[in-house]
């Protein structure tokens, strides 16, 4: 039996376990465990969307539960203090635990640089926690100052200042910039009196992008109109203000510090020396030295494979990582943990398997930087773009991340957070998809809906198509002296077929052909659709008992009246209510007049059975049931989050 251990549920951890799951799913000797103090992954790209309120906590989680509930990856909720690498244990809050093979992935820290009150007087955006502590803080102080008499505290309230012009600050600055007005109307304050700054170090702002890009964002924060200091380094922070270079203060309550990133504090603590002390003396004096830093910056240093400089089957994954690639320490970056984990994963098995390791070598696509919901700049492939593009490449790369993290239902969320629940029309499509129905205004479509198929069904039973000497006639939902397939008429049929398209074709004459028209089928006779379901009619249905056929049709259709009068299974119905008309449409019965059916049978299909229905009870029994289940916990096709059991 070979353990493997996971230190961290981040970008990194989740992506080694996922690999090594693939590799060792049918190979009951090995053991993979994944150890974290939350129960779910961090979207940390998305942070800023919490903190600035433009979705909700939630939207950044993805339970550790629902990626790995259908693998072989056990999760462990627990906080590990110590590793003792010597004895392989893993030190935790409530436990020890052995390993064969470790991957630590714990992550990284702001860095402060040792710059006077900065850790103390600021909040971070680098977590969970660190996201909602912002977002409550933000109300609040638009509370405060609603409140506030005095002009000069409302103005420190109301000053909002962003330190670092990297990505994350500049994410952060933009949902402020959209969050100012929907939050200065709740509080009724005068959005003059809101300040968004931003202070930045260097003299350009997002450095790594193209100066097309930069420039781009710098236009369109000068529209929304932040105010940007640029070569102005902070000095000192205090709780009322932050003083900058040549001594200038900005009073302010609210300093949020993304001045870039450590690794963690844990890893720094860690009995790791960057090799030198375990025996392994080939760092040369350049190492050395790299070495003073990556004890200083917590991070962890790696070779080629991943593998720890001084314990084999330690291997280091994702932002705590140091490891230089052609002279260039990889960035801190979604792309780098990901890459680094699978090469880490693969490599584990190739040991377990006494196969040959593979060196990492990275493969970045790009970078992609939204400021607020609409506007975004991005750097992919070579490509530079910016504004509604960007953007759509930016959701077009988070989809894809979580399809491959949680698949489909993971993606269902985002989009829901993204588009379909979406407040003061903050997302790339503004309120276009977001306006919500209440159900209850469903209440009438619905009864409506199955009342008319409950008059379809009475029509059929008492005009006689049952009965296999009467037959079809006409009926009150199909175009004028249409009739079923496989029967011949009666002549009386016939007769009343063609009483009716005379009626029809009298009204024209009167001069409403408008009216008459709308008693013609949908769907054109010559249509291909048509013909080839006229050619089915004829051919295959002809050859099958009438009757037979009519009392399925006609129970088919109670069916669905029932379930749409009852609210029960009400999706359902709604789909074979849609089938039901679909296939009458392409058989050429279905006039305009009917038309209607055809949509109200896909409005109920948005839980228009939860109000005055069964499906108030029945519906969350049948999600229940169906989390649990272990189909759905290998697809990913849970409804919500799957059901724990204890
Ligand atoms: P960063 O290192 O990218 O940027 C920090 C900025 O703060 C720099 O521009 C720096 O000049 C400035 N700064 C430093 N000290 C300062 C001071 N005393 N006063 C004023 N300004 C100061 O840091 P980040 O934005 O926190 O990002 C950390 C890591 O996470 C980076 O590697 C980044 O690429 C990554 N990240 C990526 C994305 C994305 O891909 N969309 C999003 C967020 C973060």
């Amino acid at each position: 039996m070979k353990k493997i251990a996971i230190l961290g549920g981040g970008y990194g951890g989740v992506a080694a376990a996922k690999t090594l799951h693939k590799i060792f799913k049918k190979d009951k000797d090995v053991e993979i465990t994944l150890f974290d103090r939350n129960p779910f992954h961090t979207l940390m790209t998305e942070l800023h969307e919490v903190a600035g309120g433009r979705t909700e906590p939630e939207s950044v989680q993805v339970s550790l539960a629902k990626i790995f509930g259908g693998t072989r990856v056990d999760v462990k909720i627990e906080t590990i203090t110590d590793v003792k690498f010597g004895d392989k244990v893993l030190v935790g809050k409530e436990g020890q635990y052995a390993y064969d093979y470790l991957v630590m992935g714990p992550g990284a820290e702001p860095e402060y640089f040792g710059i006077p009150g900065a850790k103390d007087h600021s909040f971070s955006l680098w977590s969970y926690d660190d996201a909602v502590v912002l977002r409550r803080h933000i109300e609040d102080q638009f509370l405060k100052a609603s409140r506030e008499p005095n002009a000069a505290r409302r103005r420190r309230e109301l000053t909002f200042t962003v330190a670092g012009a990297g990505f994350t600050g500049m994410e952060m600055l933009g949902e402020l910039l959209e969050w100012k007005g929907p939050l200065c109307h709740r509080f009724g304050i005068d959005e003059a009196e809101v300040s968004i700054v931003l202070v930045e170090a260097m003299t350009e702002i997002l450095p790594i992008l193209p100066k097309k890009l930069r420039e781009n964002t710098m236009k369109f924060l000068a529209k929304k109109g932040a105010v940007i200091h640029l070569n102005t380094p902070i000095t000192e922070v205090r709780a009322d203000g932050i003083t900058v270079k040549g001594g200038h203060v900005i009073e302010s309550d609210t300093l949020i510090w993304t001045c870039g990133v450590r690794g963690c504090e844990f890893a720094g603590k860690l009995d790791f020396t960057g090799g030198k002390e375990h025996g392994k003396s080939s760092l040369n004096e350049e190492e050395t030295n790299l070495k003073f830093n990556i004890l200083k910056k917590c991070r962890l240093r790696s070779n080629e494979f991943m593998q720890s400089v001084e314990y084999d089957n330690v291997y280091v994954v994702g932002d705590v990582l140091w490891y230089s690639e052609k002279n260039r320490t990889l960035p801190q970056v979604v792309e780098t943990a990901l890459q680094t984990a699978e090469c880490a994963a693969h490599n584990i098995a190739a040991d377990i398997k006494g196969e040959s390791k593979k060196p990492f070598k990275s493969n970045y696509h790009g970078f992609m930087v939204s400021v607020g919901s609409k506007f975004a700049v991005a750097h992919v492939m070579g490509m530079v773009l910016t504004g509604f593009m960007a953007m759509a490449m930016k959701h077009l790369v988070n989809f894809h991340y979580l399809w491959e993290v949680a698949g489909v239902n993971a993606c269902w969320e985002y989009a829901q957070h993204h588009f379909f629940v979406v407040k003061n029309g903050r997302s790339q499509v503004g309120n276009q998809l977001a306006n919500k129905t209440p159900t209850y205004w469903l209440l009438p479509i619905r009864v409506g809906l199955g009342a008319m198929w409950v008059v379809e069904v009475l029509e059929k039973v008492f005009k006689g198509w049952l009965d296999p000497a009467k037959g079809p006639v006409s009926s009150w939902m199909f175009s004028p002296g249409v009739v079923q397939a496989g029967w011949t008429p009666p002549e009386d049929a016939a007769t009343a077929a063609s009483e009716v398209a005379e009626e029809v074709a009298a009204g024209a004459e009167q001069g409403i052909d408008l009216l008459a028209s709308m008693a013609n089928p949908i769907l054109p006779k010559d249509l291909f659709l048509v013909q080839w379901m006229q050619w089915f009619m004829d051919n295959v249905l002809a050859n099958v008992n009438y009757v037979l056929l009519q009392y399925m049709v006609v129970g088919f259709e109670g069916a669905v009246a029932l379930a749409l009068l009852g609210g029960t299974f009400t999706w359902v119905a709604g789909v074979a209510s849609l089938v039901l008309c679909l296939n009458f449409t392409l058989a050429g019965y279905f006039t305009w007049n009917t038309a209607w059916m055809i949509l109200a049978s896909v409005t109920v299909l948005g839980g228009a059975g939860r109000v005055l229905g069964l499906d108030a009870w029945i519906m969350p029994w049948l999600h229940r049931w169906w989390n649990g289940n272990g189909l759905a916990k290998k697809t990913y096709w849970y409804l919500g989050e799957p059901r724990r059991r204890k």
